[in-house]
């Protein structure tokens, strides 16, 4: 099947077979409105439990299936989206709107997500104990949790499904997998390679639709016995109390608020460029984007004064388009929400340094100008989660001041610090309440083959990607027997 074939009109992954759904959804280039990028087929919840039993059907067989099986199964996946990552990443960057080079690097990413855990599945381990009694040996294995339902976002459409299907599928499990109702074209595509991978009728499934009937149905189905979901807060919340009343086992990525600290020892244009990136790249709508920049008051002006220069200049269109820095906000109810916070954020006294309006293109899209604030601490927009190109400064006086004000917020992703000095980055290494530090380095941006993840109210549950994935998509088993 051709990808023009696949844009028409995606369909569901029910047991082995494509079917149409009971409605039908669009979505459309957020650069380029006037395009429709797929129409898609929306499932309900009888088609949703139809995958679910598929899923639970499968299981036995596949649960029991060689690792050489998953293996190469993995990597046949991980090798096409290589091979296809410059299409792939043009379908990518015309449905959810980051850059041509920011959706190829996803593309690239997944496959490579694949070909790590097709290596994974190669390594399964478990331990040989000795007992505290005479004769007996004790073992202790992992084996599959069972039937996995994932529920995804639409910021980064290939990566995440990436970095859940294929620890699943790599451990025995088999997968529900529902996607973002903005991205469907991206699901149909991965969902479209797995399905020639070689797995078993129901071993995988793609259910598109809504996240109240879909989603819910996923998280309230018993026979699905572990939700891995990524998202905002609100809805992690409403995940985890259900999920949890019914004993299934769950793992929550969420929100974030991360700070970049910049001290006045930093070198001064790497650090702009750590902010730029890791406020604005990917149109700020990552979960680890640095929304807070906190900046030592010896280098704040200069440091405001080159970061407005440095987006006065930054390339905002179409993203498809050479030479493009920050493609358009993903949908108008995500461009409205920004353009909230910048409201909210004059109203409240934030001094407004640079951008946060509207903008016009060649071609109508949800385009906006990155916005820059000086805040204070108690600003809505120094404490909730936009997840747009709007980022603000905060003055510290000093580091211990720095490492408070990073550490004032609810949520716990990620944190990053430029300095120069060994001492205030090991301190913060250790001092920051998050799953993940950066040192010179943008908080966004992390290697695919180790943890991910946070802490408070960002994560819930256990890491994701690399060996720690295997926490979540394993249960222990201790064995015992007298020799
Ligand atoms: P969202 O919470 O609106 O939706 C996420 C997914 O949940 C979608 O597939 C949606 O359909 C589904 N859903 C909605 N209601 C549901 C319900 N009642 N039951 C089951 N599923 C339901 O989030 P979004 O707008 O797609 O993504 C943006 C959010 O994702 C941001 O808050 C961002 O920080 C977060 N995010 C976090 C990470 C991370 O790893 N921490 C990564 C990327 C994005």
């Amino acid at each position: 099947m051709k990808l023009g074939d696949m844009q028409q009109n995606p369909r569901h992954l029910i047991n082995g077979r494509w079917d149409i759904g009971t409605t039908t959804g669009v979505s459309t280039n957020p650069s380029d409105t006037r395009e429709v990028v797929a129409e898609y087929a929306r499932a309900d919840r009888n088609q949703t439990e139809l995958a679910i039993r598929a899923a639970a059907d499968a299981l036995p067989h596949w649960s029991h299936s060689t690792p050489q099986r998953r293996a190469d199964a993995l990597d046949q996946i991980g090798s096409e989206l290589l091979a296809r990552k410059d299409e792939l990443g043009a379908l990518l960057s015309r449905e959810e709107g980051k850059t041509l080079p920011e959706g190829v690097g996803e593309v690239a990413r997944a496959g490579q997500i694949f070909k790590f855990f097709a290596g994974e599945a190669l390594r399964v381990q478990g331990e040989l104990m000795a007992s505290v009694r005479a004769g007996v040996q004790v073992d202790v294995t992992r084996e599959p949790v069972g039937v996995v339902g994932i529920i995804a976002p639409w910021n980064f459409p290939f990566a995440i499904p990436a970095w859940k299907i294929a620890p699943a599928l790599a451990y025995g499990n088999t997968v529900v997998f529902k996607p973002a109702e903005l991205v469907p074209a991206c699901a149909w595509a991965l969902a479209e390679i797995i399905s020639r991978s070689g797995l078993p009728a129901g071993v995988f499934n793609l259910v598109m639709g809504s996240g109240r009937e879909v989603g819910q149905t996923l998280v309230d189905h018993p026979l699905v016995n572990a939700l891995s979901f990524t998202g905002s807060v609100p809805t992690g919340e409403r995940i985890l109390q259900a999920a949890t009343a019914r004993r299934a086992k769950v793992q929550l990525e969420m929100g974030g608020k991360n700070p970049l600290v910049v001290l006045a020892d930093a070198d001064f244009e790497q650090a702009i460029e750590c902010a730029l990136q890791g406020s604005y790249f990917s149109t700020g709508q990552r979960c680890t984007a640095s929304s807070r920049l906190i900046v030592e008051a010896k280098v704040h002006d200069a440091f405001v004064a080159r970061l407005r220069q440095r987006l006065e200049a930054l390339k905002v269109g179409h993203a498809l388009e050479r030479g493009i820095e920050m493609g358009p906000v993903v949908d108008a109810g995500q461009l409205d929400q920004n353009l909230a916070y910048v409201e909210i954020a004059r109203n409240e006294g934030a001094e407004h340094v640079w951008g946060g309006e509207r903008l016009e293109r060649p071609t109508p899209g949800h385009y906006m100008s990155p916005a820059l604030f000086l805040a204070r601490p108690e600003h809505r927009i120094a404490r909730e989660e936009v997840f747009g190109p709007v980022a603000c400064v905060l003055r510290a006086d000093d580091y211990e001041h720095a490492l408070a004000l990073a550490n004032d917020t609810p949520f716990g992703l990620c944190a990053g610090i430029c300095t120069t000095s060994l001492k205030h980055a090991m301190h913060f290494k250790r001092h920051a309440e998050v799953g993940m530090t950066m040192v010179n380095l943008p908080t966004a941006g992390v290697d695919f083959h180790v943890p991910f993840g946070g802490r408070k109210d960002s994560s819930h549950g256990s890491r994701e990607q690399g060996r720690y994935a295997a926490e979540f998509y394993t249960t222990v088993k201790t064995g015992y027997m007298l020799a």
